[in-house]
């Protein structure tokens, strides 16, 4: 069956949001008004399609990145068309659900892989928030095109002015309006299309219905003059259409639709539209501008990677005939079949029962089934094609970040980098049963997500998890709760912390024991030193001659990295270290692979003391938002933190804090700036770096931990 919607009439995007902004209800009202969700349900009545883990309904925020098919006729079709041109005016639409909170901005990072194109939600009342900011900076790393939406303008203290003010300065000058909102708070009324020079309201219990209204008198000024500016900055990316322009000659819709979508999918201009989501006003105008402005997989480049044994370079068109290829980007458990894969298809088609290459683990598994996933269900299908994004189920090994593609025409893609965990939990299961069930839970919810990671610690059979913030680790454990039905005492959450050393030193470790029987013969010289951060650690064999014979070299290895990981100072691991084996002996009889071992942890541990071992922390970019008058209060408690304040922004009404703060003293943070500020505060924290700590603070730890 060969593919019903051209790729021309495909479009993959993303709404992504600052927490509160209205992303839900947007979504939900995409939903809707495409068709598929046929109630419109509120929040707060825990009734949003895209909300589908209990969880995520109850605390209001969305967390997994699922994708959702569904289609769109532009609104602005003819009555006519609608009926006689129904195939050719509709678009397919994949909608990939991105995460608004800063715990999960890795989430958002991996979404920005395999979309093309994003609309971004402002709240109409905050404009430009710090994490509109952050995820505004990812866009711009992986060049996304994007339209934004200010959104909630019927709320008291809107004001789309203020909004599109905040965009411009903040985040980009070439954001341009191309409507404007008739009326504000409780008197916003409808939307002015600076394009076609229409206004339109809606109607209808959900706005189903747009209908024409006329442009109200005292707005036909504003109209024309935000036209002008609208124009002059369209006509800028087009010779043609500048030099007609120069001459006097008004430019036509189609033209000035034409360059603004080219120049929208060159990120040289953002297109801004207004509305409000909650009163069902503006978000099918907000459909029309992502067929209108939003790329096609055909406007992308091609897609690079390289040959998984050559490494040379591999493009790939979005073409259905050309090999397979996608990007696996999410795995999510399911309750109804298990685990969903969630891909991207860069090319090629992939058809059911065929077998694929993963090209990321070097292994082949068969696509068994294959969905596509709508609002409120899911869609067997035989095929898949060039820009599709579906789920295979019960694939075994494939995990977040894989690679698939064929195995004659294999293709390796660019890797999802994943931040190490900078915070971790003790976890104790409540009963036996509990304790059986709690080791398949959190394998599974390590599968899914590369940012959880599970240890145990054997000396004391204790598990540990670590993720990349409280609340991350908050909510898989809530999730253990109710999906896997594991009840757990957690413990205070800790901060990951890791040691390096400082300086070069070299040390032997020697195994020897002759009492009795067979022997015990290990000796190796090393030398360590520091490597570049993020380098990880590195193994070098410099041995000649058979001074050590080879099948001791990989033992002595082993012995180091697991010296390694168990750290020098306070028992984190190690970071950054390269080791060299340089020297050694071994003895005909007594050597055997576990002296050889021994011998290497000895000779790093003994090494190591001698190297500046230091402890390092996680340091966290913080954002803090505040009124004014709280300016010395939170300042002040960021130095007390050690915090580096680095910049101190002046906005209309609030300062604007950037600091570098270690994780270790942000711990219950939001109570904090709450009650400092009468909870009109707020912040954003990411992951920035590990630092060395303070020796005072060193000593602490390495107190702690004895
Ligand atoms: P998300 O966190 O970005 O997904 O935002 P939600 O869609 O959950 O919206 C947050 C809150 O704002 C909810 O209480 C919504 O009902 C409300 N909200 C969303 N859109 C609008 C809007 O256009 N106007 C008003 N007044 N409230 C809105």
């Amino acid at each position: 069956m060969p593919r019903i919607y051209p790729l021309e009439r495909l479009r993959d995007f993303g709404i992504i949001a600052h927490i509160d902004a209205g992303k839900t209800t947007t979504s939900e009202r995409v939903l809707f008004y495409t068709g598929i969700s046929h109630k419109i349900g509120e929040v707060h009545e825990g009734a949003a399609v895209m909300d589908w883990m209990d969880q995520e309904r109850e605390r209001g925020i969305t967390i997994t990145s699922a994708a959702t098919t569904c289609f769109w006729m532009p609104s602005y079709i003819s009555e006519e068309d609608r009926v006689a041109k129904k195939q050719e005016n509709t678009f397919r639409f994949n909608l990939i659900d991105t995460p608004g909170h800063i715990d999960f901005t890795v989430e958002v990072k991996r979404s920005l892989r395999v979309l093309d194109g994003a609309v971004v939600v402002f709240d109409g009342v905050a404009g430009v928030e710090p994490q509109s900011e952050t995820n505004w900076r990812y866009a711009d790393e992986y060049s996304v095109p994007r339209i934004c939406f200010i959104n909630k303008l019927d709320r008291t203290g809107a004001s789309f002015e203020k909004s599109f003010a905040s965009i411009r300065e903040r985040l980009n000058p070439n954001a341009i309006a191309i409507q404007l909102p008739i009326g504000s708070e409780g008197d916003f009324a409808g939307i002015i299309d600076l394009l076609r020079m229409q206004a339109f309201t809606s109607e209808g219990e959900r706005g189903e219905k747009i209908v024409e209204m006329p442009i109200p008198e005292n707005m036909v000024e504003a109209a024309k003059a935000a036209r002008h500016e609208l124009i002059e900055k369209i006509v800028e990316n087009d010779e043609q259409l500048m030099e007609k322009y120069l001459a006097g000659e008004e430019p036509s819709l189609a033209d000035l639709k034409r360059v603004l979508r080219k120049a929208t999918l060159e990120v040289k201009i953002i297109p801004v539209l207004v509305g409000s989501a909650l009163k069902n006003k503006g978000v099918q105008f907000v459909l029309d501008a992502v067929v209108d402005y939003l790329p096609s997989p055909l406007d992308l480049p091609p897609t690079k990677g390289t040959h998984p044994e050559s490494g040379e370079p591999v493009e790939r068109l979005p073409k259905d005939d050309a090999p397979f290829s996608a990007l696996a980007f999410k795995v999510a458990a399911d309750p109804f079949v298990g685990s969903l894969t969630f891909f991207r298809v860069y090319s090629g088609t992939l058809k059911k029962g065929s077998y694929i290459y993963n090209v990321t683990k070097g292994e082949t598994e068969r696509a068994g089934r294959i969905l596509r996933m709508h609002a409120n269900d899911r869609e067997e299908v035989d095929e898949l094609y060039a820009g599709d994004i579906g789920a295979l189920v019960g694939m075994k090994n494939t995990t977040t970040g894989d690679t698939l593609s064929t195995q004659e025409d294999p293709i390796l893609l660019e890797k999802i980098i994943f931040p190490e965990p900078v915070i971790s939990v003790r976890i104790e299961p409540k009963t036996k049963a509990d304790q059986e069930k709690m080791g398949v839970a959190l394998r599974k919810l390590a599968d899914e997500d590369p940012t959880f990671r599970v240890s145990g610690n054997p000396d004391t059979g204790e598990t540990i998890i670590a993720g990349m913030g409280e609340l991350h680790l908050e909510v898989l454990v809530e999730r253990m709760k109710r999906e896997f039905k594991v009840e757990a005492n957690v413990g205070r959450p800790q901060v990951s912390y890791k040691e390096t050393i400082k300086k070069e030193a070299q040390a032997e470790g020697k195994y020897v024991k002759q009492s009795g029987g067979r022997g015990q013969y290990g000796h190796v010289k090393i030398r360590i030193e520091p490597l570049e951060i993020g380098k990880g650690f590195e193994f070098v064999n410099e041995i000649k001659g058979g001074t050590i014979p080879q099948e001791y070299i990989n033992p002595t290895e082993k012995g180091i990295k697991e010296a390694v990981s168990r750290g020098i100072l306070a028992g984190y691991p190690v970071i950054d270290v390269k080791a060299t084996l340089y020297d050694g002996s071994f003895h005909e009889v007594d050597s055997s692979e576990a002296a050889f071992k021994m011998a290497g942890s000895m000779a790093f541990k003994s090494a190591a003391q001698q190297a500046g071992p230091v402890i390092l922390e996680p340091i966290m970019s913080v954002q803090v938002t505040i009124p004014d008058q709280y300016l010395g209060d939170v300042t002040g408690d960021i130095s007390a933190k050690r915090g580096r304040i680095e910049n101190i922004d002046d906005r209309p009404m609030v300062k604007v804090i950037d600091a570098f703060v270690p994780l270790a003293e942000m711990f219950g943070y939001a109570t904090k700036l709450r009650s400092m500020t009468q909870g009109r505060g707020n912040y954003t924290m990411e992951f920035h770096a590990y630092e060395e700590v303070p020796r005072s603070v060193g000593e602490e730890i390495i107190a702690g931990r004895k």
